[in-house]
């Protein structure tokens, strides 16, 4: 069974090809800048050896539509492709970055999910509406397959009204569903399902917190493998310190930028989204970059990597509360798969509450699932990487076998 996975942006589609006997990936690329002078896609055809060839093509391509077609020309390619038809493939699993309290799990989509969809631009109005423009284009490019939905804010859906409310008037609530929905649904689903297969437990029996530091960065409590709290909030920008977000900030702070600097809410909106975080403090937003910095005695560097840090210990405090039994502490994406340092940063200091990192096993992760706590610690830290577009393919194909029963 062959799905296609994409991802869709303002200006951009990244894809992957799965053969979901295996699984394993035949073919992945993007086609970005999308709409302007000049578009660029990179498509990589992966064999059954594991060697892949690369196809690169510098181009125009004025829309979405364009953009897929010329995708599905090089998964056909007699040279680069993956496919001989692009009928072979039965599904194409979309991620949606935000399903409102409309959707609970993965989703075959039809008029109504697309409805609902729109209806909830409002709380993501710079993604729902490209992530749309997937859906219509996937549709007219692949008639005779499934379309299926994967929602970034599904997983959270049964975070309990005390964790998901917000302390101002209901009407709120019940007129507008402002509260907490919560992103990275799929990460911390994926993680959490490795993490109880590495511990060879049922998930329904595990406690954790995952961990997810990339671009982005947002925190999960999981508690018998449901989630019950998570740092993103209504939108992405509540929680953790991020590459340019500030994360959690005085609620009371964009007043203060208006009366006395004058700041539209447009202006204080890009200064909390992209001026702020890692970037906001020290100038750079890549993980690397500030690290590199701290190293060559950069003391502004050094702050920003100890805010990250402490506001990441300060939510394993709070969650491990929330969560009254712990079982594992789970590191993923860029920053959490690849830095000992900020790992070590963030673990250290909790022996009191049963967590123990192995300062040479975290030095040591390889490419697969590493537990980094040391052999007496109660809970086990784990770097697990993610895969958001294995774990679409997956949900896809779980829908699709419940459509097609
Ligand atoms: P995205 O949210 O775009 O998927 P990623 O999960 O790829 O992001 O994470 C990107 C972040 O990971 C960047 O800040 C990058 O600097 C960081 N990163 C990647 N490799 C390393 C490394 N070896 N050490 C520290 N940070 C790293």
């Amino acid at each position: 069974m062959k799905i296609l996975v994409i991802n869709t942006g303002s200006s951009s589609i990244k894809y992957e090809l799965f053969d979901m006997a295996g699984p394993k990936v035949m073919a992945s690329g993007m086609a970005e800048k999308i709409g302007e002078e000049e578009s660029l896609i990179i498509h990589k055809r992966i064999l059954s050896n594991g060697e892949s060839t690369e196809r690169r093509e510098a181009v125009v391509i004025a829309d979405h539509h364009e953009g897929m077609s010329r995708i599905v020309a090089l998964l056909v390619d007699t040279e680069y492709g993956a496919v001989r038809d692009k009928n072979e493939i039965v599904a194409v699993g979309h991620r949606v970055v935000h399903g409102g309290e409309a959707f609970h799990s993965t989703t075959i989509i039809d008029e109504e999910v697309i409805a609902a969809i729109k209806k909830n631009i409002p709380l993501a109005p710079l993604h729902n509406p490209p992530n749309l423009v997937g859906i219509e284009v996937a549709r007219s490019v692949f008639p005779n397959a499934l379309q299926v939905a994967v929602f970034d804010t599904a997983f959270h859906q049964t975070i309990p009204k005390r964790a998901f409310l917000y302390a101002i008037p209901f009407e709120l609530y019940e007129k507008e569903r402002v509260r907490r929905y919560g992103f990275h649904g799929t990460s911390h689903a994926y993680v959490a399902a490795r993490a109880a297969e590495y511990l060879c437990s049922p998930l329904g029996e595990l406690n954790l917190i995952t961990i997810h530091l990339g671009n982005g960065a947002s925190m999960a409590a999981i508690k018998n493998g449901k989630c019950v709290d998570t740092t993103m909030g209504m939108t992405p920008l509540a929680g953790l310190v991020m590459g340019t977000r500030s994360g959690d900030v005085d609620p009371a702070l964009p007043f203060f930028l208006a009366d006395h600097l004058g700041m539209t809410p447009r202006e204080t909106d890009a200064l909390l989204n992209k001026e702020s975080g890692l970037k906001g403090i020290c100038g750079t937003n890549d993980m690397r970059e500030v690290i590199e910095k701290m190293d060559a005695g950069d003391d502004r560097a050094k702050i920003a990597l100890d805010l990250y840090a402490y506001r990441i210990k300060k939510y394993i405090g709070a969650y491990f509360a929330a969560l009254e039994i712990l079982d594992a502490v789970v590191f993923t994406a860029g920053i959490g798969e690849n830095s000992p340092y900020i790992r070590e940063l963030c673990s250290r200091g909790l022996d009191r509450l049963g967590i123990e990192i192995d300062l040479e096993r975290n030095k040591l992760t390889g490419s697969g699932i590493s537990e980094i706590s040391s052999p007496d610690s109660q809970v086990k830290i784990l770097v697990i990487p993610t895969n958001e577009e294995l774990k679409i393919a997956q949900e896809t194909k779980k829908a699709i076998a419940n459509f097609l029963k």
